[in-house]
């Protein structure tokens, strides 16, 4: 059983000078994940390389889980150490490593030795034949396959040595927090989240804010969008939710403006009130589910109508995805589910049968002159009801 693990990072590797606070922040969010871990941990980094040790008993398939939540990761190879030895000690090593790890002995396989130690004598190609030499006058069913190996041995030569052949695949992206705050537009839909996952996995820590609008939707819509925020958490970090009253502006838009135009118009206030809150929580962009084409709301004039009321940046990752690729990543993170359950993010009262498409904006901002004398009353009414929850993720 192993007790100790060898996180690989990809692209943090690369950021020069910077380097350390990415691996900081990577050891910071590694040391968050295991905390819902049963046993204790420590995480320390050296050369290049981070660790996991387990300092109790643990559940490796909870750590596993954990550790494929982190962003950053990019590859956990569950390993065995040694102090530096001459290769003669290390070959008895590899073949008890061998012992201890596979109950069939019958495959082929490679030696791969990473010689970052410099001053280790001989070339990694001769380390690599003399430990295949042990691995093979001890196991008679093992045969070497340098192309195609059913398993790789690695061996690396560091402070310490080594030894493993497992490589769990890590989400990929930058460490949590190492990349500002964004607010998410959540909806209780299945695109939202998945975006917010993908802005996220740059590094990019979430708030959220999700328009309430009762009683045309229900409590259980509002319920639902709390439950995906706590299945992105998993991920993202906690995230301060915002839930905004929005019954009265979007009464307001239907009273005063053309039905045909109410999504658009509606989706301008959204983004409006989605920016201030934003600014006022150092949030530096907003983020959206839209993608394009999928909606009339969605179309490049709509959305360029929509866009037109921000001034921080709208990222909008999904916005070249099909709705099938945008399902698998919401199976894959795990809000698929939560997402299809039957609860409706808006009432079909406002929800015109025939939308525009093709939004002109100087039209928008005309029939948006219906909403002078109350709307700037409405909107303050609106930022009283924001009702901050903080959502965590729980096992
Ligand atoms: P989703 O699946 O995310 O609900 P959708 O395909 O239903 O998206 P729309 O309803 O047009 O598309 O919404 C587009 C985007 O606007 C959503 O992805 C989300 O970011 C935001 N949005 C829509 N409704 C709300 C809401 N009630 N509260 C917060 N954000 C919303
Ligand atoms: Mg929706």
């Amino acid at each position: 059983m192993y007790t100790a693990f060898l996180i690989k990072y990809a692209e943090i590797g690369v950021k020069g000078k910077n380097r350390y606070l990415f691996e900081d922040a990577l050891c910071k969010q590694i040391r968050i994940a295991l905390n819902r871990c049963e046993g204790e941990f420590t995480v320390p980094k050296t050369d290049g390389r981070i660790f996991v040790y387990a300092k109790t008993e643990f559940d490796y398939d909870e750590v596993i889980d954990a550790l494929t939540s982190v962003f950053g990761i990019f590859e956990i190879c569950p390993m065995e150490e040694m102090e530096v030895v001459p290769v003669e000690e290390i070959g008895p090593e590899v073949v008890k490593y061998v012992d201890r790890q596979y109950k069939d002995k019958n495959f082929t396989f490679k030696v791969n030795t990473r010689r970052a130690r410099k001053s280790y004598p001989g070339t990694s190609m001769e380390i690599n034949a003399e430990l295949g030499g042990y691995l093979l006058d001890a196991y008679e069913g093992l045969k070497v396959d340098v192309h195609d190996p059913e398993v790789v041995i690695n061996v690396e030569i560091r402070e310490k040595i080594y030894i493993y052949s497992t490589k769990i695949p890590g989400l990929g992206g930058m460490p949590l927090g190492t990349n500002g705050k964004a607010m998410l537009l959540l909806s209780g839909g299945i695109d939202s989240p998945v975006a917010g996952y993908m802005v996220s996995k740059r590094g990019v820590k979430l708030d959220a804010v999700y328009f309430h609008a009762p009683p045309y939707t229900s409590e259980r819509a509002k319920e639902k969008v709390v439950d995906l925020a706590r299945e992105i958490a998993k991920y993202t970090g906690p995230i301060n939710l915002h839930v905004i009253n929005f019954t009265d502006i979007q009464l307001y838009i239907y009273e005063k403006c053309p039905h045909d135009e109410l999504t658009i118009i509606m989706r301008r206030y959204m983004m409006m009130i989605a920016e201030n809150i934003a600014k006022r929580s150092e949030c530096y962009g907003l983020i959206t589910g839209e993608s394009l084409g999928q909606v009339a709301s969605q179309t490049i004039q709509s959305l360029s109508v929509t866009n037109e009321v921000c001034t921080l940046p709208v990222f909008r990752p999904l916005i070249g995805f099909d709705k099938q690729d945008i399902i698998s990543i919401s199976e894959k993170i795990g809000t698929y589910e939560t997402s299809i359950l039957p609860f409706e993010d808006c009432c079909t009262i406002f929800v015109a049968k025939h939308p525009v498409t093709k939004p002109n904006l100087n039209v928008i901002k005309k029939h948006e002159e219906n909403l002078k004398e109350n709307i700037d009353e409405l909107l303050k009414k609106a930022y009283e009801t924001d009702e901050v929850i903080t959502v965590q993720y729980q096992k």
